[in-house]
């Protein structure tokens, strides 16, 4: 950690001296712990997902649904053993998997963690739940440690992700990770129980006016494999937006959210997620609430 290159913006700096991008320096924080039975239905098989949140996040998105925890970094200090406890905790609740959301900026730590919880006895598959902003290098390194991805593919071009979540690149480098995950994990694999055991799942968040650009997405999923399950999200609420784009003031309209599934119908997905329109009531998270996602979860 004295030249962090963990995420794609590649700082170098010194985290023991300096926060980088990310927000985050040499102590691993989390946001919150919790039983969350907000994710796909085969993450939350069972008991639901044992989510953990961590603090700060290497993208800048301007809507961010996250933001008291990634952007403001409100959470408290963890050591590697407290978060391996977490984990068992996790396990102990029923819970399918551990779900790290937004991990990388921390993975040497949670990497650690995981081979206490392991030591202790966890069983539970590790599932790595990020925005797509990786490198390979960083993936690489979970190889060992986590069995189940859940990618974002947020945008389908370089200048959206410039102009809504600060990074310059991420078209390049998310496809780049995607393929990855795709060529060393394969599509998400549910056991008989309908629990995910392993593999790649990809998130697309449809924003208003298409500035997402999800045709383009889509494209390039299916060109990779149809096999891909893709979940299709309608979940945007405008309220988190803190820009001054038109069309991410207003609400996503039905016909653009039905535009975007009827694409990734004709483009042949054998397995496409979606939500109803009233989602964007339900996602808001307060993670200073006992129950962040209302009835969809609780704190540990
Ligand atoms: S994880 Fe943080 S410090 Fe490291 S390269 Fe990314 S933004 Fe910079």
């Amino acid at each position: 950690m004295r030249g962090c290159f963990l995420c794609p913006r590649l700082c170098g700096i010194d985290r023991a001296r300096a926060s980088g991008a990310c927000r985050s320096g040499s102590e691993l924080r989390v946001g919150a712990v919790v039983v969350h039975r907000g994710e796909e239905p085969p993450l939350v098989a069972g008991s639901g997902s044992g989510a953990v949140f961590f603090c700060g996040c290497p993208m800048r998105c301007s809507y961010c649904q996250n933001h008291q925890i990634s952007q403001s970094c409100e959470g408290r200090a963890m050591t590697p053993g407290e978060l391996a406890l977490a984990m068992l905790r996790l396990e102990g609740e029923g819970c399918s998997n551990i779900n790290l959301v937004s991990p990388t900026h921390y993975t040497p730590w949670i990497l650690e963690s995981i081979e206490q919880a392991r030591a202790s006895g966890m069983r539970l598959p590790v599932l790595v739940n990020s925005s797509g902003y990786e490198t390979r290098e960083c993936l690489h390194l979970w190889r060992d440690h986590a069995r189940i991805y859940l990618m974002d593919l947020k945008y389908g071009d370089n200048v959206a992700g410039k102009t809504l979540s600060g990074v310059s690149d991420y078209w390049d480098v998310a496809r780049d990770a995607i393929e990855y995950l795709w060529e060393t994990a394969g599509p998400l694999v549910e056991d008989t129980e309908g629990r995910a055991s392993h593999g790649l799942l990809v998130r697309h968040l449809v924003l208003p006016g298409m500035i997402s650009n999800p045709f383009s997405v889509l494209e390039f999923l299916s060109g990779l494999s149809t096999e891909i399950p893709v979940s299709i999200m309608s979940q945007y609420n405008p309220v988190y937006y803190r820009g001054d784009m038109p069309d991410m003031r207003r609400p996503l309209d039905a016909g653009e959210y039905e535009a975007v599934l009827r694409k990734a119908c004709d483009l042949g997905f054998e397995t496409v997620f979606c939500q109803d329109m009233g989602a964007s009531d339900t996602y808001n998270p307060d993670f200073k609430a006992d129950r962040p996602f209302d009835d969809l979860s609780r704190l540990l």
